[in-house]
């Protein structure tokens, strides 16, 4: 077996659980919201009704469907011009939102033992992040382990696509074979990847059992066990 040189991540789901933060996050942004304009403008405004907002914008500008800050501030502002906010009130309140929210959505806890396992694999492999999220992987502590952190939304497309998976390689300086990624979702992560020529190890922290066979080298329900697989791997 060839051996490995570096590792790339996924973020969300795979480093810390993502709907915590997530849902944090947007009740900061609500209570934000409220707080600066008329009481009538967010009457109606829960989870359900941004949500299904939100999934309306994507489906009428599916070229923003990677980028989820342009589609959080698109579904803001629209929210607002459609309860009478002139476009730039509009577009100011779906700024300050949008802040609120990216501030807060950084907010993330890793799972246990994630921080020991980036803290000894950093030392032997360079490591680099893959994200189709918004996480700002960069500004938290962790990210003092990591060489990089790609986001979908300065790419053409997200993964699965292979522009991103190319892109890290290049930075890493590794070829296919020598880089292993590490990722939650089957489509995105372990076919992506593994499109590339990746090593490729499915993050199954809950067990899932997958509809059709995962065609991944490894699956781990446990980051630490990334440790021991990577001595196994040579
Ligand atoms: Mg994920």
């Amino acid at each position: 077996m060839k051996p490995i040189r570096a590792l790339t991540f996924d973020l969300d789901n795979t480093l810390w659980e993502t709907n915590i933060s997530i849902l944090r996050a947007e009740d900061a942004m609500v209570r934000h919201l409220r707080d600066l304009t008329p009481a009538r403008w967010m009457a109606d405004f829960n989870l359900d009704t941004f949500h299904a907002m939100r999934k309306e914008i994507v489906r009428e500008q599916p070229q923003i469907a990677h980028n989820l800050t342009v589609i959080r501030k698109e579904t803001l502002k629209c929210w607002f011009e459609n309860r009478g906010a002139t476009r730039a009130v509009a577009e100011d309140l779906a700024n300050e939102g949008f802040q609120i929210f990216y501030k807060e959505r950084q907010n993330v806890t890793p799972y246990p033992g994630t921080v020991a396992t980036l803290g000894q694999l950093y030392k032997n492999f360079k490591l680099g992040a893959i994200t189709n999220g918004n996480a700002d992987l960069m500004a938290m502590q962790i990210g003092r382990y990591f060489q990089f952190s790609l986001q979908s939304q300065n790419f053409p497309k997200p993964k699965p696509a292979p522009v991103m998976f190319e892109e890290a390689l290049k930075r890493l300086k590794v070829h296919p074979h020598e880089c292993m990624h590490v990722g939650d979702d089957i489509e995105h992560d372990v076919m992506g990847a593994r499109q590339v020529g990746m090593k490729t190890v499915w993050f199954n922290m809950n067990n899932r059992s997958p509809e059709d066979d995962v065609l991944a080298d490894y699956v781990i329900t446990d980051l630490r066990q990334l440790l021991h697989l990577l001595k196994q791997h040579g």
